[in-house]
């Protein structure tokens, strides 16, 4: 539950705690412009749901813990039930302590010998991180300067190697990996950090503050578009593979990459970049992209997948974060000219859409011809998966692999460039760019909204109306992904006759 500051000098809670370390800019605006920091998106609002239940899962580490601040947003009451029920030397869940301007609810906070305690802090990664540590330190501050003692500092975050085989056991599930002796040195740091973000936020104007590549580290900032929006489209940032060179000319005063200088030094492939940028027209490599076409055999299939992947796996034989394929698009064109033929499969429920998903595939997919995909690592990967869970498809999936095509390719390496890519080779940026068509008109546009719908359909208990309007719109984003293929298959075509 949030906590809103009721103190005429705000309080520092860990996440703006870690915005402020992130840009002094960013926090001035969480304090004196908030209606500047748009709310959370659906994907964000997704990971939220995420880390709360990797939140829930680990609080079965301690049986027998005590929620604190349960049914509260009322700061000076969490404050005071948290020293109180420190006194009963029993497990805490989301404890709250206040000292020297920051505010700190802890995930974890178990008893440790006769007076002293436990922090654990839980992260839905499956790694520590430098910011995890961050976040950890300023929470050790905060308590042991309200008096508390901490013996050991614990990061409670995903294994790895797990894998799903009915109930989760938290034991397996969860890696606790003690960073005391990190933590200890870190938390020394805090509280200059925070007076200095405290002078930061009292400042009357906005800290002038460039942008940078800590603009996107360890976090894309909520102000990323506030900030950036002063680039033309065809900006120095979107210089391939070149985000140093990129602000390197930013700080020179050079924001289009139609005006970077003709002296500094570019690759070949950023120097397409200037070229098609000045011309506005786009690059074409015509024997590069024959080559590329004619190893296309016909049929020619055009294939993608769409995916899931939980921090809790949600079936037996997947790891956390694992992706799950749910729905394919194929479009198959059986002659060169040939109206392309389309299949598909959506899974019909919230069981594991693997078997089906495999066996609708193998149905599906012609025995011979070309098989392609945009980033062939991807659907690759995923079929491997498949037959490592059901080795009955394995040499399907071998006969496959030798047939994959990936047209993503041409466009990676610069065989074709048009400046309206902004740098990426992306499919969302290369289609609208080559055919003049993209996504715009769909309800669903991207990879990460398809499968949040998904979930959606299959466990957010909606309506049977709704759910059938979710199933069209991922019927209609997934068909564009192969169709778009076959358009662009057929414009490069067009671009080398
Ligand atoms: S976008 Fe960059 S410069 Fe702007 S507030 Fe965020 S981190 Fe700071």
């Amino acid at each position: 539950m949030a906590i809103t500051a009721t103190k005429t000098s705000p309080y520092i809670s860990k996440s703006k705690f870690l915005m402020g370390l992130q840009c002094p800019k960013l926090i001035w605006n969480v304090y004196n412009a908030k209606n500047l920091i748009p709310e959370p998106d659906a994907t964000q609002e997704a990971a939220f749901a995420q880390g709360h239940q990797v939140g829930e899962l680990a609080k079965q580490l301690y049986p027998g813990g005590i929620e604190v601040s349960t049914g509260t947003n009322d700061f000076d009451q969490v404050l005071q039930w948290s020293l109180e029920a420190t006194k009963a030397r029993k497990t805490l869940f989301e404890a709250g302590f206040a000292y020297g301007g920051g505010f700190a609810r802890v995930d974890i906070l178990s008893p440790a010998g006769k007076d002293a305690w436990d922090i654990i802090e839980v992260k839905s990664s499956t790694e520590v991180k430098d910011v995890n540590l961050l976040d950890l330190a300023f929470q050790v501050h905060v308590i042991t300067g309200t008096g508390l003692k901490i013996r050991s500092c614990i990061l409670a975050h995903i294994s790895s190697d797990f894998v799903k085989s009915g109930t989760i056991d938290p034991h397996q599930f969860f890696v606790l990996e003690d960073v005391t002796s990190q933590i200890s040195t870190l938390s020394r740091s805090i509280e200059s950090k925070l007076d200095e973000m405290f002078g930061t936020i009292r400042l009357r104007q906005c800290p002038e503050i460039q942008i940078g590549p800590h603009c996107n580290n360890p976090y894309t900032c909520p102000l990323h578009d506030h900030c950036w929006g002063f680039l033309p489209e065809a900006n120095v940032t979107t210089l391939y593979r070149g985000s140093a060179k990129g602000f390197k000319l930013l700080s020179k005063g050079t924001t289009a990459l139609a005006d970077i200088p003709d002296d500094f030094p570019l690759t070949d492939n950023q120097e397409i970049q200037r070229r098609t940028a000045q011309t506005g027209q786009p690059h074409i490599d015509k024997p590069a992209i024959k080559a590329f076409l004619s190893q296309l055999e016909y049929p020619v299939s055009y294939l993608d997948f769409e995916t899931l992947g939980t921090a809790i796996p949600l079936f037996d034989g997947v790891r956390p974060y694992q992706q799950v394929p749910f729905q394919f698009s194929l479009h198959i064109v059986r002659s060169p000219g040939a109206e392309p033929e389309h299949h598909k499969f959506l899974a019909a429920d919230a069981n594991d859409p693997r078997p089906a998903f495999m066996r609708s595939l193998r149905d599906a997919l012609p025995a011979e011809g070309s098989v392609v995909v945009y980033n062939a690592s991807f659907e690759l990967g995923r079929l491997k998966e498949c037959s490592d869970l059901m080795p009955e498809f394995r040499p399907w999936v071998n006969s496959i692999k030798r047939r994959i095509v990936d047209l993503l390719l041409p466009f990676r390496g610069f065989r074709y460039y048009h400046p309206r890519q902004a740098g990426s080779a992306s499919m969302k940026a290369v289609l609208p760019a080559l055919t003049g068509k993209g996504y715009d008109h769909l309800d669903i546009q991207d990879g990460t909204t398809a499968s949040l719908q998904f979930m959606r359909a299959m466990f957010g208990g909606i309506s049977a109306g709704e759910q059938a309007a979710i199933r069209q719109q991922l019927d209609d984003y997934c068909h564009l992904d192969t169709f778009g293929m076959v358009r662009i298959v057929a414009a490069l075509d067009s671009l080398v006759e």
